[in-house]
């Protein structure tokens, strides 16, 4: 069978028989009348959801116990919701009133309620659609008397299904999965969050997996390319099963460099920070040995209540991030959002393209409210620790320009409030748009760093939507353009005497974290569990050859001969540690 090519969610490699999970959804029409009297129907309804409060409170338990207690919060957006008494009394009322079947009451509700979130193109706001799905279907199996169908798995397997939700995720044995493979799902689900914490493989974007891999199936899984073989033939397996045990002992030996700094063998030191989407990663990024927090990111937050947080509630959630990084620096990333949920919520309207519409400081300065309560919060935050704050997104100096004017105004007022902040706390961009990559020397000037973000720059400068499967081959970071567009910011920042990190995904990928060093990068923010043999490539390559693998790569004219190139180097010289065939 052909090898099936999917996205990698999680690093690893796992060989083990396919379990597939198929479910299906239920599905209610809107309109459905009840059959019995409004008293029974809301009888029905009632202990329909108090038994659903019951299953999610017995899964928020074991996730707890499991996982942790910020792990067992990604089940507490869909508890708030069975006790949020407005979207309650809608459900009563069209049982009661325009005589809907309970079921066809609560579907239409939950329909509403995810109006705003579905005209999103926000990755993360997708996927808290699926807690809401994961929800609706939970109520209506229970008012239509059905058992919860969680996979239940005796043996290890490999895990194939359409896609996971999070009180499914938390209802899994884990130690009996070897891998994930699914067909829908993106990197920062849940399930592919809670496969990098756990390092289990997974490779998410499978289409038809569930259709085509009988249950049964030997599946040799690779989470680090994101390809699943599927019956794999004599050799396929003897390869997987060397790469395993060379990962065993290359993990071994770089668990051992975690107390050595990310310094090249001639003296270059590089800052090795990592990203951060949910607070529990913190431990995980000071457990690999990395320094700080290059990158976290705000959403999050904001995501996880129904109503945009207060100023008090951001200071105590930042300062527990802060201490929980003990003493390492973290860079908040301002609010870095696609803005339509929260312009829909406020009478606002649908977006043809979203990645080029109000998004990022765009969005921020257009609800200044907003961007102060979160910039008074930041500030008052930094007397906890060391930290720092970047935006996201931006496109020109007059928006870093205002940015400024709104950070000076909130200084001013706070100081007049007798609030306490670090008034040395270093203010950066992202550099992710063609036009910022343009006019780096002057945003230079008025900030002080940058850090690239090649997941958006990639898309901007190639045209290549980041999330879309039928322009994925064409996404390549690699891609000269891009290249080139990295070096003009680096030597843009070092012109002005700023420092200039780099916080995509790319930098999590080690032969290109040599041609990122090579190309003058300050400082390189990557996932917890790249930065093991990202630090290893930083000591084993001099700056020197870095320049050159960083010239080379410069000179050539297609993302092909660029690959190329770097393959061959990376065979050259770092082949005993790098998962390379
Ligand atoms: C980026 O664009 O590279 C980045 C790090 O930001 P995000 O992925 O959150 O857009
Ligand atoms: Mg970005």
């Amino acid at each position: 069978m052909q090898p099936y090519h999917g996205i990698s969610a999680s690093d690893g490699i796992a060989i083990g028989p396919a379990f597939v999970w198929r479910k299906s959804a239920r599905r209610v029409d809107g309109r459905k009348r009840r059959r019995g009297s409004a008293r029974e129907e809301l009888a029905q309804l009632e202990s329909a959801i108090e038994s659903t409060g019951r299953e999610l409170g017995a899964l928020r338990e074991q996730l707890l116990q499991k996982l942790g207690p910020d792990q067992a919060s990604i089940l507490d957006a869909q508890l708030l919701i069975l006790e949020d008494e407005d979207f309650l009394t809608e459900v009563r009322a069209g049982i009661d009133a325009e005589g809907l079947s309970a079921a066809a009451s609560f579907a239409r509700a939950m329909a509403e309620a995810l109006i705003p979130l579905n005209l999103s193109g926000d990755g993360l706001f997708q996927e808290r659609m699926s807690d809401f799905r994961d929800l609706e279907q939970r109520v209506l199996r229970a008012l239509a008397g059905e058992p919860d169908p969680t996979p239940e798995l005796d043996e290890p397997h490999v895990l194939i299904a359409s896609q996971l939700t999070p009180s499914e995720t938390a209802g899994l044995d884990i130690s009996k999965v070897l891998g994930f493979c699914l067909e829908e799902g993106g990197t920062t689900s849940h399930v592919a969050i809670m496969a990098r914490s756990l390092g289990v493989p997974a490779v998410v974007g499978l289409r038809g997996a569930t259709r085509n891999i009988p249950s049964g199936t030997s599946c040799a899984v690779d989470g680090t390319l994101g390809v699943v073989h599927v019956d794999p033939t004599l050799e396929t397996l003897h390869r997987f099963e060397a790469r395993i045990r060379r990962r065993r002992k290359v993990e071994e030996q770089l668990l051992n460099l975690k107390d050595y700094p990310a310094e090249t063998p001639d003296g270059r030191k590089i800052v090795l920070s990592v990203n951060v989407d949910l607070p529990f990663e913190i431990d995980l990024a000071l457990e690999s040995g990395a320094r700080g927090i290059g990158l976290l990111r705000t959403e999050y937050f904001y995501f996880q209540s129904t109503n945009i947080p207060g100023e008090d509630e951001q200071v105590a959630a930042y300062t527990r991030v802060i201490e929980r990084a003990r003493g390492e620096s973290v860079i908040f990333r301002a609010l870095d959002v696609g803005g339509d949920k929260l312009i829909s919520s406020m009478g606002g309207y649908r977006e043809y393209n979203p990645f080029l519409g109000l998004r990022g400081t765009r969005f921020l300065l257009s609800n200044p409210e907003l961007l102060r309560t979160q910039l008074r919060a930041l500030y008052r935050s930094s007397s906890a620790g060391p930290m720092k704050i970047m935006f996201p997104m931006i496109t020109g100096v007059e928006e870093l320009r205002a940015l400024n004017v709104h950070g000076r105004e909130v200084r001013e007022e706070l100081t007049k409030e007798g609030h306490t902040f670090d008034a040395e706390l270093e203010v950066g961009i992202m550099i992710e748009t063609p036009s910022a990559v343009a006019l780096a020397p002057e945003l230079a000037a008025d900030c002080d760093f940058f850090s690239i973000g090649t997941n958006d720059l990639t898309q901007y400068v190639l045209a290549v939507d980041r999330g879309n499967p039928k322009v994925a081959h064409l996404y390549r970071s690699q891609h000269p353009a891009v290249l080139r567009a990295i070096r003009d910011t680096v030597k843009a920042a070092h012109d002005n005497d700023i420092w200039v990190g780099l916080c995509g995904e790319m930098g999590s990928n080690p032969i290109f974290a040599v041609l990122l060093v090579g190309l003058g990068i300050d400082e390189l923010s990557t996932h917890a569990a790249a930065v093991p043999a990202i630090k290893k490539v930083i000591r084993t390559i001099p700056y020197d050859q870095a320049r050159a693998w960083a010239d080379e790569a410069l000179s050539l004219s297609t993302s092909d001969e660029v690959d190329a190139f770097l393959k061959a180097r990376a065979h050259e010289r770092l082949r005993d540690f790098l998962d390379m065939d």
